[in-house]
């Protein structure tokens, strides 16, 4: 912002957030310093000053936003990117549980397996039915690390995607979304069983249930909840059912 008190000072503050008046004050300050040490110039010069000005202010903050973006762009790539995770190993992942009726899924069924309709996860609904399963806990299948809990908006709502270690140094994610609510915070150590949510249907978008996904790639974006391509997710069921 320009400082107002000082017509004729070149000193600016940071250039961030610049507004056209900003730009137009800014403009007036520099072109005001030429022409006051150029008295004598005729008016087609005063003119051309002018727009000369105003031309390579505004592409000068152009340019200063332009980087600016782009070193937002970065960051968000190296906090997405980033699994260098200093894992705690008193939360090795040894075993896996189930993320409803803990630990076996009891009083539970997958509505949607894995690549039913092309799915990434599985569905898990009450056996009760409707919206019986609204409020239900949701537990961490496994000791693990909570790097997301948010809200996503769109067909997500409430996500929790949590990050686990196994013994034998392979680490996973694990992600629950459309919950009701969130109990963990990010940058959390969790332990397998722990209540982490509860079920929801994301302001009565669907009938209440979980998405559960297991990812072996931690680096994936959140996605689409539906593909055929199933690189670097895993088949829930069946990787907890061979790691009890
Ligand atoms: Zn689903």
């Amino acid at each position: 912002m320009v400082k107002s008190n000082c017509l004729f000072s070149p000193t600016y503050e940071s250039p961030r957030g610049l507004s056209i008046c900003d730009l137009f004050a800014k403009f007036s300050v520099e072109t005001l310093n030429v022409l006051y040490k150029t008295p004598k110039m005729n008016q087609r010069t005063q003119i051309f000053i002018i727009l000369t000005s105003l031309f390579f202010s505004c592409k000068q903050e152009s340019n200063k936003q332009v980087v600016e973006n782009k070193t937002n762009a970065e960051n968000e790539i190296t906090i997405v990117k980033k699994t260098e995770l200093v894992y705690d190993i008193n939360f090795i992942s040894n075993s896996f549980d189930f993320p409803v009726g803990k630990p076996d899924a009891n009083g539970y069924y997958n509505a949607q397996k894995f690549q039913e309709n092309m799915h990434l996860g599985d569905d898990w609904n009450a056996v009760t039915g409707g919206n019986s399963d609204l409020g239900d806990p949701i537990y961490s299948v496994a000791n693990g690390y909570v790097k997301y809990a948010q809200d996503y908006g769109s067909g997500w709502g409430n996500v929790i995607r949590v990050i686990h270690k196994m013994q034998n140094g392979k680490m996973i994610e694990s992600l629950y979304a459309h919950c009701d609510t969130i109990i963990v915070k990010e940058k959390q150590w969790i332990k397998r069983g722990m209540k982490i949510g509860t079920i929801g249907n994301v302001d009565g978008q669907y009938l209440a249930h979980l998405h559960f996904e297991l990812r072996e790639d931690l680096d994936l974006p959140i996605g689409y909840g539906y593909s055929d391509i199933t690189t670097g997710y895993l088949d829930p069921s069946k990787f907890i059912k061979e790691n009890r």
